[in-house]
């Protein structure tokens, strides 16, 4: 055995992957997206991993509004899934959100946490993975742009297949032009 001894390192905080959706259909809706993603990861706590290309996309759920700005993150993380909550619920504050106005109705920002690693959790706050990310194109897209090989943890596929199988109408998505 070798006299040196080597040093064991112990992580101080566990690490997690999270997959967040951007969206904005309100005010200046590059700059909301694009400046709550720099809020979001202005410290260590949240670090970002990779950024989907933003697309325009039709709205959902109730239509009469105007197209949203979408996009999502993957990111590692040391907080714990409500205090991400927290976080992105802050940011949202802070980029002009109020809680007034209509279920899926207009929005300055829209921060959701799609996965976080493979965890499954219901509570009244929060729903682990998102409950309707399967049904919306303007999830799905953008993540399979990061990695279409994410494994949704109760539906036992992956977001590209989940995504190649959207019967859904009505869902257009414009890649576009534009980025932060
Ligand atoms: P949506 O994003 O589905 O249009 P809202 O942004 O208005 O809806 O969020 C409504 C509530 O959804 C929030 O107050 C939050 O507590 C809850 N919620 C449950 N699961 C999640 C999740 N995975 N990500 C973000 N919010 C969630
Ligand atoms: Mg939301």
């Amino acid at each position: 055995m070798s006299g040196s001894v080597g040093i064991l390192r112990y992580p101080s905080e566990t690490t997690s992957t999270a997959y967040i959706s951007v969206g904005s259909n309100l005010g200046d809706r590059l700059r909301n997206c694009c400046d709550g993603v720099s809020a979001l990861c202005a410290d260590d706590a949240v670090r970002l991993v990779a950024r989907s290309p933003f697309y325009e996309t039709e709205p959902v759920d109730y239509l009469d509004q105007g197209w949203f700005l979408n996009a999502a993150l993957k990111v590692q993380t040391t907080l714990a899934p409500e205090a991400l909550l927290d976080r992105l619920q802050a940011v949202q504050h802070a980029r002009g959100r109020t809680a007034a106005g209509v279920r899926f109705g207009p929005r300055t920002l829209d921060l959701d946490i799609i996965f976080y690693d493979h965890l499954v959790l219901q509570t009244p706050r929060l729903i682990l993975p998102h409950p309707r990310m399967h049904k919306r194109r303007f999830v799905l897209q953008p993540i399979c742009d990061i990695d279409g090989s994410v494994m949704h943890p109760t539906l036992g596929r992956t977001v590209a297949s989940i995504l190649n199988q959207l019967v859904e109408e009505g869902q257009t998505l414009r890649p576009c032009s534009f980025d932060c």
